[in-house]
């Protein structure tokens, strides 16, 4: 069974100066294409603690797929390439491919008069260095900075940009088709209850957790809609409706 971890990487977020919004659009992608995510994680942009989250995620048994994102950037404060080469034990190569495409771009952006000149700076070709011996190179065709796969100890590691229209765009457009076909979704139903106390859901819940290991029931209140949300997920939809008959017969409401 897939499933994925994401690790979110700026000194912005982790400074509360940025939302995350890109691990949050993430986690919704993967768990409708079946490939649900255990856990995410915002860290800096410190070389060390990337190295240090990337063992984390790889020593892990349940995972199958790892998610980064940020840090590609042009400016020496983006190191995630650099961290993922030492944590894998790789060279840092330039990938030509990615730099052709750089110099094409910073001459349409010349021509364009969005740049003064048509060379490309050191913080351009900066992007253009990836660790060695990537499964894939995806091309981003929103931005400079490339993503890229890894296969390491049976897991993949995709690397994606930080700029949430980049980072969206390589996912949909080139990681969907190709790389994220063979999940199987869970089923998610609702059900809401206005005014209900969630406290009295408790032994309910307690009942259910015990007759149906396999299906996730949650409760999530809501303050402004004045509504109880109770959230059941499952792989088998025939076990998430019966979980679902159970809590409309016996919400205690
Ligand atoms: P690029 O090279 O295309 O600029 P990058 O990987 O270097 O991409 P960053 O420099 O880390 O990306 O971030 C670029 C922008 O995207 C910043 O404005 C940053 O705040 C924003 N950003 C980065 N990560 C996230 C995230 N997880 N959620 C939302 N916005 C993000
Ligand atoms: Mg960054």
């Amino acid at each position: 069974m897939p499933q994925s971890s994401i690790v979110a990487i700026g000194d912005e977020l982790v400074g509360g100066f940025t939302v995350d919004t890109n691990s949050h659009w993430m986690a919704e992608r993967l768990r409708l294409l079946g490939y649900p995510v255990k856990r995410v994680t915002q860290i800096r942009d410190k070389p060390g603690e990337i190295m240090e989250q990337l063992g984390r995620e790889l020593e892990d048994p349940d995972l199958t797929d790892v998610f980064l994102s940020g840090g590609l950037g042009p400016t020496p404060d983006d190191r995630t390439f650099a961290a993922l080469a030492e944590a894998l034990g790789r060279e840092l190569v330039v990938w030509d491919e990615t730099r052709a495409r750089i110099e094409r771009r910073v001459q349409r952006m010349h021509a364009m008069g969005l740049l003064e000149s048509p060379d490309v700076t050191e913080g351009n070709l900066r992007m253009a260095r990836i660790p060695a011996h990537p499964n894939h190179v995806f091309r981003n065709r929103r931005g400079m900075a490339p993503g890229a796969l890894y296969e390491v100890k049976g897991k993949r590691i995709f690397v994606l940009p930080g700029v949430p229209m980049e980072m969206k765009g390589i996912f949909t457009e080139e990681i969907e088709p190709e790389f994220l076909t063979s999940g199987n979704a869970a089923t998610v139903r609702e059900l809401r209850f206005t005014f209900a106390v969630e406290a009295r859901f408790y032994p309910l819940m307690r009942d259910l957790e015990e007759r149906y290991p396999d299906v996730s029931v949650g409760s999530y209140p809501n303050f402004e809609t004045k509504e109880l949300v109770i959230r059941v997920l499952g792989l088998d939809p025939k076990r998430v409706d019966e979980a679902l008959d159970v809590i409309r017969r016996k919400a205690p409401v």
